[in-house]
């Protein structure tokens, strides 16, 4: 800024650095003084004036200042600051300043430079006029110079006052202008109203006319009688207007009346409502019965068959009864014959004292042996009737189980069906035929059940009913394919696997399914990184395969390692890469700056195993973004290669975390970013140059699943999707939400050998011990046995509550209780945070945060915990609820994604009794889950015995893989059937 206001200076040409080397002082203080003051003040054209004719001073000192560097940052300092005063002076016509030759200070200038001539003229006429009076020539020059500045000062101090008259006047002026403008608005006004003065008086003559015209004729057509008719007509329609707001009124009154009636009508309406809804819900229970249904009846069948055979079995024993009577009947014939002999003894009269003895001895064993036969003929006829008659009760429960089985079977209707049903979907098996849309066996067997009208083929039928032909097909396929395969061959892709590579639920995902899906028959396989910390003691006869896997990565090919092992009896390929950067040698499983390469390598490599080993499996199931990119490398790359044999499943376990990069890192594992970045396939919602790897497997695996139906509808939404929403209601057709189960060999309070004694639901003993045990080792209060323990078992993310976790702890405490956390955070600000409050409650006897992840103890503190807290913002599904059910700790959850899928409140009574678990909370702020927790505490203190009843009913609860195995099951039993059906078609 200095040098743009000098340069101005200088540019309008009044420079005196030609003559002058240094500013004299009084020029210098004068024009600072001057330019202040022109900034300071609005000038008028007048003071304009006066100042053109000092400009050229200011120049002068304004040249000067640009000259002496010392000076300009001062100078620039005030321009700047008084910017808008410096642009008026800038815009000055310079022209007008020099033109003005009546300045003040132009007098003291031309009197010194006369003074000059005046000696320079002297010095021509006299050369030899000596130095020390032209030095004295100059001091009185000088002098006169600053007897003329002192004289410009006073003039301009004068004429400074002269400008303060000036505007005093000006202002004054001014407001004799605004007062005259006032005087003629007041004129104009007081013309106006003598107006309306006129009008008033003409138009009261007027009325006073009208007034006398009453007693006279009155005009018809005179303005004022037209005027008055307008009025009447006016009033006649407000009139109107009066009775029907009355009436309005009126009806509102009556609707009023009414009111209680109508309220009457809708409680009525809701309580039917309610039990409509009641009816609905058993009617869902009846129809998922239904499908249990079969099975019973099957097992209502063989039940008949067993007591068919006990049956026998008691027919056989019937007879043993009879036996004893023979032999009675026997024994009776030999005393019947001794008798004879007593007799024939007797009749022969052989005198002897001792046969006579004999004889009476002989008499009384017969009479207590015919006693004794008498007794026992007696219970024998007893226990004959005992038999009859339970034979009687078994007919009668056999037939009681015959007519409700014939009963249950006529309900599934199979023999009320019409022969032409059955006829019908011959037709249709042998037009599939023809068309050669299935093949002769898959025909052949259709029909064979058709024939035998089986139940099945029947229900495929009635279901596929409505849909479409390819639908259909499948679902008849799907039939044969379960008649036909032993199990389908299932390889699940993951990241990690429970309890050699845990991070969180993932892990245990992969391990539960995994051994319930081979439980049902299926051959199933895991695909992991193999990572340098993972727990190596739990993996089973673990080798490295003599053979290298290569894979594509970056442009080249890399050597991949296989190594085998079994964990908890499932088969797993870990895969070692050695590529330079060591993926999975980092000492941890995520978060490291280059996760996106680490496991789209990992994703491309597993691939490559599965084709390289020549495997055809029929559903390859891979989980999170970490091997998301399986979908699309599978498609895109291996299917054309002829690896197509299996359907993709990918379940998205937590949509917060769905692999995000340049577009351009896609390359590395050889997927084509020019086909995939594109708003329908894998380009990320945020941005154009960014892909999304969960994006690209919703788009192109044949099935997508999350992990609870809640969560499941939460991420259609805008909130909940994190940008996928539309993605996945696009795809819709295929995305489904399976509540995960928890691998209940594991999470066992009966069986567990890390807790410090065993328990179950019968008996609670071992619950109270450890409760003990863990207080002991965290060095907790142990005086009341009866303070409610809380435990809280997570990792601390902002998706966990983190906020209300920690008012969890306090809320605890105030609540007279103890609490217990075991979690650690990833992210550093949160660890910190938590860090500080377990310092705060270090040595406290109430409190205690263990900040790490520990599996051991998590056991412990499950066993342990009375209550067990879980404010998720949101929660995918979460296992420590039911964790925690297992082992008889009542849980405290917002309802959230799979927390309202599997925690209803014990306060709720719309939901049955024998659902209600935990309790619930739905605003995820302090309040609600405040007013959870003190409804959870008086419960277990006012009511210790029903909370003991509500721990048992909780440890009872199947949380189980079976039912979610069983769903996943289908899903890839019909996509697998559906692929078949297409290739047909
Ligand atoms: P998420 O997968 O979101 O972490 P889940 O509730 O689905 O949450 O699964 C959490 C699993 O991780 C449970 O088995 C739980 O016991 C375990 N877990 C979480 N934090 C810890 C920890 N600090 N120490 C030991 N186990 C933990």
């Amino acid at each position: 800024m200095a040098s743009v206001a000098c340069s101005l200076v200088l540019g309008r040409g009044f420079s005196c650095a030609n003559t002058l080397t240094r500013p004299p002082i009084a020029c210098l203080r004068l024009s600072r003084a001057v330019s202040c003051k022109m900034r300071n003040r609005h000038l008028s054209s007048q003071q304009k004036r006066q100042q053109f004719k000092r400009a050229p001073t200011e120049q002068l000192s304004l040249n000067m200042n640009a000259q002496s560097h010392d000076n300009i940052g001062c100078e620039a300092e005030e321009a700047s600051s008084a910017g808008a005063s410096h642009s008026s002076q800038i815009t000055i016509p310079s022209n007008d300043a020099e033109s003005d030759s009546n300045s003040e200070t132009d007098v003291a200038v031309s009197s010194f430079e006369e003074t000059n001539m005046i000696e320079n003229n002297d010095e021509q006429e006299h050369p030899s006029i000596r130095l020390e009076d032209l030095i004295a020539m100059i001091r009185n020059a000088e002098k006169t110079r600053v007897y003329a500045l002192e004289e410009l000062d006073k003039i301009l101090s004068e004429k400074e006052a002269l400008q303060a008259e000036i505007n005093n006047l000006e202002m004054k002026l001014a407001e004799t202008d605004a007062r005259i403008k006032v005087a003629a608005q007041e004129k104009i006004n007081v013309e106006l109203l003598e107006n309306q003065l006129k009008k008033l008086k003409t138009e009261i003559s007027s009325r006073n006319s009208i007034e006398e015209g009453k007693h006279g004729t009155l005009d018809d057509e005179s303005p004022l009688v037209l005027e008055l008719n307008d009025l009447r007509k006016e009033n006649a329609l407000l009139k109107d207007d009066i009775q029907m707001l009355k009436l309005k009124v009126a009806d509102v009154s009556k609707t009023e009346e009414r009111l209680p009636s109508l309220e009457k009508r809708h409680s009525l309406l809701e309580a039917s409502l309610m039990e409509l809804q009641s009816q609905l819900s058993n009617a869902q229970d009846n129809v998922s019965r239904l499908a249990s249904l079969r099975y019973e009846c099957k097992a209502l069948s063989d039940k008949v068959e067993n007591l068919q055979a006990l049956f026998n079995d008691a027919s056989i024993v019937m007879d043993q009864p009879s036996l004893g009577l023979q032999q009675y009947h026997e024994l009776q014939k030999k005393v019947d014959k001794i008798e004879a002999l007593v007799t024939e003894a007797t009749v022969s009269k052989f005198p002897s004292e001792n046969f006579q003895h004999y004889d009476e001895t002989l008499r009384e064993k017969i009479e207590l042996s015919e006693k004794r036969l008498w007794e026992s003929d007696q219970e024998i006829h007893s226990q004959i009737q005992l038999f009859q008659e339970s034979v009687r009760e078994f007919h009668d429960s056999l037939e009681r189980l015959k007519e409700e089985s014939k009963k249950r079977s006529q309900e599934l209707s199979l023999e009320n069906l019409p022969q032409e049903f059955w006829s019908r979907l011959l037709l249709i098996i042998d037009g599939w035929l023809l068309e050669k849309k299935i093949s002769v066996n898959d025909a052949k067997m259709l029909r064979e059940m058709t024939w035998k009208k089986d139940a099945r083929i029947r229900d495929a039928y009635l279901a596929s009913r409505s849909k479409s032909e390819h639908e259909k097909l499948a679902t008849f396929l799907k039939l044969t394919y379960s008649r036909t395969s032993p199990g389908m061959h299932i390889i699940h892709i993951a990241a990690e696997m429970a309890p050699v590579a845990k991070v969180g639920g993932l892990g245990d995902v992969i391990s539960g399914l995994g051994k319930a899906l081979q439980r049902k028959g299926h051959m199933v396989e895991i695909v992991l990184p193999k990572y340098d910390c993972m727990q190596y003691d739990l993996i089973a006869d673990m080798k490295a395969l003599d053979v290298v896997v290569e894979s594509y990565f970056d442009g080249r090919l890399f050597s991949n390692k296989i190594w085998v092992g079994t964990i908890e009896g499932l088969p797993v390929y870990f895969i070692e890469p050695h590529h330079p950067a060591k993926f999975f040698w980092r000492g941890k499983y995520y978060g490291e700056h280059d996760d996106f390469k680490r496991f789209s390598f990992f994703s491309r490599a597993a691939v490559e195993l599965l084709y390289q080993a020549g495997k055809k499996p029929d559903i390859i199931h891979c989980h999170d973004w970490q091997t998301a990119f399986v979908a699309p490398l599978y498609w895109d790359i291996y299917a054309a290669k002829g690896f197509n044999s299996a359907r993709i499943c990918f379940t998205c376990h937590n949509f917060e975390y769905q692999g995000t990069a340049p577009a351009s890192e896609l390359v590395s594992c050889g997927l084509d970013v020019h086909q995939l970045n594109r708003p329908d396939r894998m380009q990320d919602h945020s941005a154009q140059d960014k892909v999304n790897a969960v994006k690209g497997a919703i788009v192109f695996s044949n099935i997508v699943t999350t992990v609870s139906p809640t969560y499941a509808q939460e991420v259609r939404t805008i909130e909940g999707g994190r940008g996928l929403h539309e993605t996945l209601k696009s795809h819709s057709k295929k995305f489904v939400g399976i509540l995960n189960g928890i691998d209940t060999d594991a999470w066992n309070p009966s069986t567990d050998n890390y807790i410090s004694v065993q328990y179950s639901a019968d008996d609670l003993q071992g619950k109270a011990e450890n409760k003990d045990a863990i207080r002991k080792r965290l060095k907790l209060s142990r005086s009341e046995g009866s303070q409610p323990l809380v435990g809280c078992i997570t990792r601390l993310v902002p998706q966990k509550g983190v906020h209300l976790i920690r008012h969890a702890i306090y809320c605890a405490l105030e609540l007279g209780g103890q609490f217990v956390l075991l979690g650690s955070s990833p992210v550093p600000h949160i660890q910190r945070e938590f860090e500080d409050i377990a310092n705060h409650f270090q040595s406290h006897s109430h409190i205690r945060l263990l900040l790490k992840y520990d599996d051991a103890l998590s056991h412990l503190i499950y066993a342990a915990s009375d209550m067990f807290i879980i404010p998720s913002m949101f929660e995918p599904c979460g296992l420590t609820q039911m964790i925690a059910m297992r082992y008889g700790s009542v849980p405290i959850v917002r309802k959230t994604g799979g927390l309202n899928d599997s925690v209803f409140d014990v306060d709720d009574n719309t939901i049955p009794e024998q659902y209600q678990n935990g309790f619930t909370f739905v605003a995820p702020d302090e309040q609600g889950l405040s007013s959870a927790m003190e409804r959870a505490f008086q419960h277990y203190i006012r009511s210790p015995e029903s909370w003991q009843q509500l721990v048992q009913k909780d440890m009872r609860l199947d949380f189980s893989w079976d039912s979610s195995a069983s769903q996943y099951e289908e899903l890839y039993e019909r996509s697998v059937a559906r692929a078949r059906a297409a290739a047909r078609v």
